[in-house]
């Protein structure tokens, strides 16, 4: 079982030949509504890979939170803790252009209301076999509920998105960390363009630390020695938008599967997994929209 506590925006998504600089207006192509916000996204991700999932997080009592909730429930994500409170759903502002490169504006909204855990919230923790956690909700939040699975045995497993400098409260809560470069160099406080230099800062901080990087694949690193750099499988990338969120999801459910526990023999199986999990996602264009369901992973990961 995977309980994600996070966000949940509806991302309102416009395509463009290029993006558009600083003052700049470009004409656009296509719009849709997509949900979307990385805890979401990573709970579907989660659900669609395979596992029971529960999602701890809050939507608004507006038109964009019932599309939401709704959207949740297809994908057969466990909303009993999904909160609806006053005031607008959370959105992202998300231009895509032709080569797949994204920027990305959040409005939080009402996941800045999600200030407290609740018993209920803990007990599902506590039940689970990963915590699976993002930035985009109040870092006291996330603080609190990393601090209920360390106490519950439950594996902690922190997606460093959006990027930020973390306190030590909250890192000496974290088993595994999972960070693409920039995260990687922002939490770090290293910047430099080789995986191992990005690992060895990040090392410091946590025990575990996974390392994604677009179509190289992913790398591993642990206090214990391991080092793992592995492949993406190849593809053609059409919108890499949620990739992360595919592959962060698969992990955790592949950990969660092995009951939480995290050996040598795994870690790369698991990765392998997730990194297939990430490159079906980039095939498809839309973000959860294409967040790959367990057949399509596991034919990309057995090609
Ligand atoms: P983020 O979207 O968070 O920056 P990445 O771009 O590193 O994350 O993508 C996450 C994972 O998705 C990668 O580790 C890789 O496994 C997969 N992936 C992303 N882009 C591609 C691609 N072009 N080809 C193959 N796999 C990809």
């Amino acid at each position: 079982r995977v309980v994600v506590v996070g966000s949940t925006n509806l991302d309102l998504v416009v395509t463009a030949p290029q993006l558009p600089r600083p003052g700049e207006t470009v004409l656009g192509e296509d719009f849709r509504t997509v949900p979307g916000g990385k805890g979401a996204n990573q709970a579907v991700a989660a659900a669609r890979a395979g596992a029971a999932c529960d999602f701890v997080g809050a939507v608004g009592d507006d038109a964009f939170g019932s599309q939401l909730r709704a959207s949740l429930v297809d994908s057969g994500v466990d909303v009993r803790r999904l909160r609806t409170v006053p005031g607008p759903s959370g959105v992202a502002l998300i231009a895509v252009d032709r080569s797949a490169e994204n920027f990305i504006v959040v409005a939080p909204g009402a996941n800045s209301t999600l200030t407290d855990l609740d018993a209920e919230d803990r007990a599902a923790i506590a039940s689970a076999d990963v915590l699976l956690l993002q930035l985009e909700v109040p870092l006291s939040t996330v603080v609190q509920a990393a601090d209920c699975a360390r106490a519950e045995g439950t594996v902690v497993v922190l997606n460093a998105a959006p990027a930020a400098v973390l306190p030590a409260e909250l890192l000496d809560l974290v088993d595994v960390l999972v960070v693409n470069e920039h995260e990687a160099a922002t939490v770090g406080g290293v910047f430099s363009d080789d995986p191992a230099v990005l690992l060895d800062a990040l090392l410091e901080l946590v025990p575990r630390v996974v390392l994604t990087l677009g179509a190289r694949g992913a790398a591993y690193a642990d206090r214990r020695g391991l080092r793992l750099d592995i492949p993406a499988p190849s593809i053609t990338a059409v919108d890499t938008t949620a990739a992360g969120d595919a592959f962060t999801g698969a992990l955790a459910v592949s950990w969660a599967e092995r009951g939480g526990a995290i050996s040598a023999e795994t870690v790369a199986a698991s990765l392998r997994w997730a990194c297939a999990a990430g490159a079906a996602c980039a095939q498809r264009p839309g973000a959860s929209t294409a967040l790959p369901e367990r057949a399509a992973i596991d034919a990309l990961h057995d090609a």
